[in-house]
């Protein structure tokens, strides 16, 4: 074993053990150290036997293992641990050293972490891990952003332990201060966002359509052969076929989803930047719906249900659900990158969009075949303002929209919530739409507050009040 360790960690559980045991497995020697010391020894004397770790009791300990620039990664509960870790750290740490954050910290936390940790002399390191505990431990995508000069000395690491796909690492540089923690959010959102479209296609199927799970089974294993091929449906595919006593599992859940809050930063974020992150926000909105689970029991006895069963070409409306899926899953792909474009002009940060699409490819919960079109759209055009502009998905988007119209017009006549499909459609139908209803809007906020308005017969800036009801 080496004398000093190559990396120090901090923070045994799940996620910590599971990535230092995947640097481990790459030639690394890792320091490691957990606030309960006791799972220092369990771990060095346990998974970590007649491994390369140094286990240590205290941060003392802990930076002293570490071979210069030192490198301190902290995998722990996000907020004030982290802060708290921080301090404790700085007075043990020489000008040059890292302190990486790889939890899940909010993006302001990481940009205020940064400038505070460089004040100090120090590199400052805020990365987005996703994959969970089976990422950590056989390749997470994973996401960093902060001290630009920090990125040299972790690449070489970052990009061992990292997912490959076709041997390119699901990791590279993101960009400044919180900037990797931001794309890790915006991962998450998305996340939400497919989650919420494949369950508004499974309920339209299983509830409008009537299909067996086994049907559905079938249909998610053949989606996951084309366009739609991902991790998602793929455990869709497999969550149909699970079955408990003969009957399928999924449908002995309670019908309440969790949440811990990503998807809501994500939505609080676009709204802050007034950016239309419309899917989203419904997939974050649906859950919590979802979660009023005795009110909508009652309701629904109250208000009565108006589903009535399909009647028609089974498999030609199959054929559309899956275009309704696909289209409004490239809107919702495009209002993230608009969210990312928006919040890199706020922030000053220099995005790799074709990249960041490279990192989610692999090890995270949305990879995808799909984001290698988004990659070579911004290769195309790195200055792409919006993807339904590229060719391939202006062409996939045309293909799709008789079946996506077809599909959320059934699913409203019939009374199935399709939150995301339709907003993706409204989104789609306001975007192209060269003259909306605005006009309208801002008269009345010209009437009753004199907002003013610009005119469409004189030039952008200039602005008019109208009195509308003629009094003084
Ligand atoms: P966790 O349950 O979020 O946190 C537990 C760890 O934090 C323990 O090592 C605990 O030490 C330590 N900790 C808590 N408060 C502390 C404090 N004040 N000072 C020092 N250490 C403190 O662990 P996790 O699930 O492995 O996640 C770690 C981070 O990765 C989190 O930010 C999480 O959001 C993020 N993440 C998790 C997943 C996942 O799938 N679990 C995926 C991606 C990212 P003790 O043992 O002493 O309590």
């Amino acid at each position: 074993m080496k004398k000093k360790a190559d990396i120090g960690l901090i923070g045994l559980a799940v996620m910590g053990e599971n990535l230092v045991l995947n640097m481990e497995s790459k030639g690394y020697t890792v320091a490691v150290y957990n606030r309960t010391t006791e799972k220092v020894d369990k771990f060095v004397n346990g998974r970590g036997a007649g491994k390369n770790f140094i286990g240590t009791h205290n941060i003392k300990e802990l930076v002293n293992a570490l071979e210069s620039p030192r490198k301190v990664m902290m995998l722990v509960k996000a907020g004030a641990p982290v802060d708290a870790l921080i301090d404790q750290l700085i007075p043990h740490l020489d000008k040059g050293d890292v302190i990486i954050d790889g939890g899940n910290s909010h993006f302001p936390d990481t940009m205020r972490r940064t400038k505070y940790v460089e004040e100090k002399g120090l590199l400052y390191v805020g990365s987005g891990v996703s994959g969970g505990e089976e990422g950590a431990l056989t390749g997470p995508s994973l996401m960093p952003g902060g001290s630009k000069e920090a990125w040299p000395l972790i690449k070489d690491l970052f990009q061992d332990i990292a997912a490959k796909v076709d041997n390119i690492p699901c990791c590279d540089w993101v960009g400044e201060d919180g900037a990797g923690h931001f794309v890790k959010m915006v991962h998450n959102g998305i996340e939400y966002g497919d989650m919420q479209l494949i369950s508004e296609a499974y309920h339209i199927m299983r509830d409008f359509v009537g299909l067996s799970h086994d049907e559905m089974h079938d249909i998610f294993n053949d989606w996951n052969k084309g366009d739609l091929d991902s991790y998602l449906i793929e455990i869709t595919r497999d969550i149909m076929g699970y079955k408990e006593n003969g009957e399928p599992l999924v449908e002995k859940i309670l019908d309440a989803a969790g949440q811990k809050g990503t998807g809501k930063w994500t939505g609080i974020t676009a709204l802050d930047l007034g950016v239309p992150l419309t899917l989203i926000g419904e997939a974050v909105f649906a859950r919590c719906l979802s979660a009023q689970k005795e009110e909508r029991v009652e309701a629904a006895k109250i208000l009565g249900s108006p589903i009535e069963k399909f009647k028609g070409d089974k498999t030609q409306f199959i054929k559309q659900i899956k275009d309704a899926l696909f289209a409004s899953k490239i809107v919702s792909y495009t209002q993230g990158y608009v969210l990312m474009r928006e919040a890199a002009k706020e922030h000053n940060w220099n995005l790799n969009y074709g990249g960041i699409a490279m990192m989610w490819r692999g090890g995270c919960i949305i990879r995808s075949a799909f984001l290698k079109n988004i990659k070579e759209a911004f290769d195309k055009n790195p200055d792409l303002v919006n993807l339904i502009l590229d060719s391939y998905f202006k062409t996939k988007v045309s293909e799709a929209i008789n079946g996506w119209r077809q599909v959320v017009a059934q699913a409203v006549v019939n009374g199935i919530p399709v939150p995301t499909f339709s907003s993706a459609l409204s989104y789609f139908d306001g975007y192209r739409t060269a003259k909306l209803p605005a006009n309208l809007l801002q008269a009345q906020r010209d009437y009753f507050g004199a907002h003013t308005y610009e005119r469409v017969d004189k030039p952008r800036g200039e602005f008019f009040h109208t009195n509308w009801t003629g009094r003084g």
